[in-house]
């Protein structure tokens, strides 16, 4: 399967048309932002580490049930998807207060929840993806109720199956953000990525973080911390 024309680039991706009107191949690159794209970088060999994570944790996902719009990888860098046509919604799971949980609610990050929170953005750059609940995405025509649904049972698998995993590997799963989309019968399936750029991940013993929080906050060996957790991650798969 080829790539057709561009059809979009992304801070951290870039998305090509096929032959195939139902699918897409997905380019991964080594471009960092964060703070909604005032800080740029790169962290060398990202794109490779996110690409093949994100493959292995969708197809261990699906195995457990949860459908993904992941199909083949084609090469280090690039992998073939479903089409979806994306829920604008950024969908978070936290197990652990870290990031704008800890800043929004005044308290320290580590904090373990007795059970995760769920918590949606609108995915829209321009508004900087501001907070919202399921009424204001229902208002807004965002999703249907059966789709919130539908997304929330499904984060909440993801969360129970990654947490389970990541634990087995030595690390501790804070929280992460993910995409659903709609496929052309309109099945709601997992989209986008899950990656050390869109988890928060410790390790169990130190709590050193090993994801993108350490580009976020200049704390220096980051293309370590990304080569740590996957080979954490090859060695509990094998
Ligand atoms: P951003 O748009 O936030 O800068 P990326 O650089 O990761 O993010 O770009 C990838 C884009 O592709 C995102 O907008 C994402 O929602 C979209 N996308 C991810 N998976 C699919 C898919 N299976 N079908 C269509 N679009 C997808
Ligand atoms: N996240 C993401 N993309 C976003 C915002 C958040 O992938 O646009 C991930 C982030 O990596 C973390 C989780 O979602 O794992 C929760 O992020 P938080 O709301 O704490 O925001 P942050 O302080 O990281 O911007």
């Amino acid at each position: 399967m080829e790539k057709l024309q561009q059809l979009y680039e992304g801070k951290a991706k870039k998305v090509f048309a096929t032959d195939d009107p139902e699918k897409l191949i997905v380019e991964y690159k080594d471009d960092a932002t964060a703070f909604n794209g005032l800080k740029k970088g790169t962290i060398k060999g990202k794109g490779v580490i996110n690409n093949q994570m994100s493959n292995r944790l969708m197809a261990y996902l699906e195995k457990q049930g949860v459908p993904t719009h992941y199909i083949q990888e084609i090469n280090e860098r690039e992998t073939i998807v479903k089409k979806v046509s994306i829920v604008p919604l950024e969908v978070i799971v936290r197990n652990i207060s870290a990031g704008s949980f800890a800043k929004h609610y005044g308290v320290e990050e580590g904090i373990v929840f007795d059970q995760p929170t769920i918590e949606f953005s609108y995915k829209n750059d321009e508004l900087g993806d501001p907070l919202l609940n399921r009424y204001h995405a229902l208002a807004l025509k965002l999703a249907t109720a059966e789709e919130i649904d539908t997304i929330e049972k499904y984060a909440f698998k993801v969360n129970q199956v990654l947490k389970a995993f990541w634990l087995s590997a030595g690390v501790t799963l804070v929280d992460f953000k993910l995409e659903f989309g709609r496929l052309s019968d309109g099945t709601i399936v997992l989209a986008d990525e899950i990656s050390p750029d869109t988890s928060r991940l410790w390790d169990v013993k130190t709590h050193e973080k090993l994801d993108k929080d350490r580009f976020r906050r200049d704390m220096g060996g980051v293309e370590e911390a990304y080569a740590e957790i996957m080979k954490r991650m090859e060695a509990t798969l094998a």
